[in-house]
């Protein structure tokens, strides 16, 4: 039984949208717990840097299901 898809509104990458999920129901585990769980220890070069990370790893992750797509049609 699959999870409804939404998309992240910080970093517009799909996520599975599980009833237990931590954080708002609009942005991706990786986007929902920096703000949401660990406001004050993160240090903003770690969440800059995590943030960038996630963001290629979005990025490479559309580009490839992009590809997927475009062979199929
Ligand atoms: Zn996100």
């Amino acid at each position: 039984m699959p999870f409804p898809i939404k998309t992240c509104v910080i970093c517009h990458e799909e996520f599975e949208l599980r009833p237990d999920k931590p954080g708002f129901a609009n942005r991706c585990p990786s986007c929902s717990e920096p703000e949401s769980t660990e406001p004050e220890t993160r240090r903003p070069t770690d969440y800059a840097e995590r943030r960038a990370e996630h963001e290629v790893n979005a990025a490479r992750r559309r580009a490839i299901r992009d590809l997927l797509y475009r062979k199929d049609s």
